[in-house]
């Protein structure tokens, strides 16, 4: 956070927001001694987080892209298999494809809320099955906090018998009619990466209502150890389990986590009064919004309209020192994805060439908001 040594602290988009209760519970941990992954503040954690999201199971992990890995896994994702991803995503949801082995299919998303595009996921699993391909799973996302549309998706999933794999990394404590984000599909996987909506430092969770996916998942991340006194291994684990010092750290941000979402919701609020006038401009999933956690705020630009782009203003906060960031770049334009296939209209790609994420956090301070709103201001009066 320091890495800028000007007179102001750079403004980030998304830092951790950490204080004296969390340092609290981390010492209390290290005091007890449960130093090692495994302990009874990971226990405490994996149940605060199955109920907060209305699930039976939890598996606290080391990462959400372990949490992805081991839900494709048990998906039965492998080589020969494929499994559907939205192209605009993180590419931690792509990679955790490729681990496995399986083909990632790229579909495209909505426009208005940049997720899964539920008529193009159903022409993707049309075509696949006529093809004969074995389909895993698919990943719909919740991107920056707004649940994907599974209302609309786990029907079709289901007359196609593919299992639906959510990646709710970005949208713990949202809703999506009345449900938790978390609680859709077999499995979901939630991420407590630094930058996300709470954070473990690094950290992620493996959710199910199956209590035999909740167990395999737990010997997967634990090297596959069988029960036995020196160590028996029948097949090949990983070392992904959650340490209990940054359970710890969980559980304290997890009391915070409504007023930290509470927030991010304000700035969002604020943003949406600042572009309130401007024509071309419009506040990315605001409409709508009342369930989502707003992780990140992104504005969506129209150049014609607007007199300037995305850049122009992405160019201008970082002028006065203020972190912004083009949306995610849709993974069917990776290079390291070139050659996979995918279903795409045009719709992931307008919103990267348009959107800009603005500071969203939920540790800004007031002068800080203050800053990013005057320094937005005088940006639309300037043109
Ligand atoms: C952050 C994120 C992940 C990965 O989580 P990590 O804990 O950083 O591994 C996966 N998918 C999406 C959409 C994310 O934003």
């Amino acid at each position: 956070m320091t890495a800028h040594q000007g007179a102001r602290e750079r403004i980030l988009l998304s830092p951790p927001d950490v204080g004296r209760r969390e340092e609290d519970m981390v010492v209390e941990a290290v005091r007890s001694g449960w130093i090692a992954p495994l302990g009874p503040m990971v226990d405490a954690f994996e149940q605060a987080m199955a109920e907060r999201c209305g699930r039976r199971h939890a598996v606290a992990l080391s990462s959400g892209t372990a949490a992805l890995h081991l839900a494709l896994l048990q998906a039965g994702a492998g080589p020969g298999t494929v499994v559907v991803v939205p192209t605009m995503t993180f590419a931690a949801t792509a990679n955790a494809v490729a681990y496995t082995g399986a083909e990632p299919f790229f579909v495209d998303c909505e426009e208005a809320t940049g997720n899964l595009d539920p008529e193009l996921l159903e022409q993707a699993l049309k075509q696949l099955d006529a093809e004969g391909a074995t389909v895993a799973a698919v990943i719909p996302v919740d991107l920056l906090g707004r649940c994907a549309d599974y209302g609309r998706l786990l029907p079709i999933c289901e007359r196609f018998g593919v299992a639906v794999v959510s990646d709710a990394a970005e949208s713990l404590g949202s809703t999506c009619a009345g449900r938790p984000a978390g609680s859709f599909g077999a499995m979901a996987a939630l991420s407590f990466n630094g930058n996300k909506v709470m954070t473990t430092s690094g950290g992620g969770m493996l959710l199910t209502d199956d209590a035999a996916t909740a167990e395999r998942v737990r010997y997967l991340s634990t090297q596959a150890r069988q029960p036995a006194v020196h160590y028996e291994h029948t097949e090949i684990g990983y070392n992904y389990r959650l340490s209990n010092v940054l359970a710890a750290l969980g559980l304290a941000q997890l009391e915070r986590l409504d007023e930290m979402i509470g927030r991010r919701r304000a700035l969002r609020a604020a943003y949406a009064d600042v572009f309130g006038g401007t024509s071309g401009v419009r506040v990315f999933q605001r409409p709508g919004d009342e369930g989502d956690n707003c992780w990140l705020t992104a504005v969506v630009v129209d150049p014609t309209e607007a007199g300037w782009d995305a850049d122009d203003l992405r160019a201008a906060l970082d002028r006065a020192d203020i972190e912004s960031r083009p949306l995610w770049k849709p993974m069917h334009q990776q290079p390291v994805f070139a050659r996979a296939r995918s279903l795409v209209l045009g719709a992931a790609d307008h919103l990267f060439a348009n959107g800009l994420t603005l500071p969203s956090g939920s540790a800004l301070t007031a002068d800080q908001v203050n800053t990013v709103l005057a320094t937005l201001s005088a940006f639309i009066e300037a043109r």
